[in-house]
């Protein structure tokens, strides 16, 4: 399973990104993840994105572009987070991807509020003190998600891969207790395989319904979009 999850800082991506890689058993391939391992490392890598990291700024295209080529070569599957966040490194993955023959089977996107994400991020910012929770870099970090990935959003939501989460949900994020959210099914890429997702969705009661693909639901009858889990 190929899955690449999307939506502004504090929406709950690496919370849903971590237990989405273990239900398929995949790797959760998060960019920051790997770039605050680099700056802890203390590598050259490390020293050149520091700076970066700390003004919420974006690594250069190209250097992310390498590292997830790199990242990606021998893996079959995977959960993608905080990668691809420019049309350049969209345009580079999709790319990647077709010339090894592993589209997308789904992107998921998970959409708050900028005022949610700005109070997770401060809540966050209080509990684990990263060095990018500022609340200059914290903005920073919104516009550019604004200004650049929400570009990259549309580009796959026009190619007809996405599915919407609603990330507002209060126990969206949480681990324990009852897990309940409205996901809008879109269809997926070629060769995705919707029947698979819409399994993991059900193992994990989610209620998935009809929304704004229900032409394409209905084309797809093994897959309809319908109430679950209710
Ligand atoms: P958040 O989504 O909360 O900003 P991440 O952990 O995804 O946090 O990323 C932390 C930082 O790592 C980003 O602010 C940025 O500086 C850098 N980064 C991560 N992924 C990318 C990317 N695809 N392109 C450029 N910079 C990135």
């Amino acid at each position: 399973m190929r899955i690449l999850i999307l939506g502004p800082q504090g929406s709950g991506k690496g919370t849903q990104a971590k237990r989405i890689a273990e239900a398929y058993g995949v790797p959760h391939v998060a960019t920051g993840d790997i770039l605050r391992a680099a700056v802890a490392d203390g590598s050259e890598l490390g020293a050149q994105v520091r700076p970066i990291l700390e003004r919420g700024d974006l690594v250069p295209d190209e250097l992310m572009v390498d590292l997830i080529r790199e990242r990606l070569a021998d893996e079959d599957g995977f959960v993608l987070d905080g990668f691809p966040r420019t049309m350049a490194q969209a345009e580079a993955l999709d790319a990647m991807l077709d010339e090894i023959g592993k589209p997308l089977d789904a992107v998921i996107l998970l959409q708050v509020s900028d005022e949610v994400a700005t109070a997770r991020l401060r809540a966050r910012a209080a509990a684990e003190g990263r060095a990018d929770d500022s609340p200059e870099a914290i903005r920073n970090r919104l516009r550019l998600y604004h200004e650049l990935t929400e570009l990259v959003v549309e580009r796959y939501r026009l190619a007809g891969t996405e599915v919407v989460v609603d990330g507002e949900r209060p126990h969206f994020v949480s681990h324990g207790g009852q897990r309940r959210h409205d996901v809008v099914l879109g269809p997926p890429r070629r060769g995705g395989d919707v029947g698979a997702f819409l399994d993991f969705l059900r193992r994990h009661q989610m209620s998935v319904h009809e929304g704004e693909n229900a032409q394409f639901a209905a084309a797809h009858s093994a897959t309809r979009c319908r109430p679950l889990c209710r």
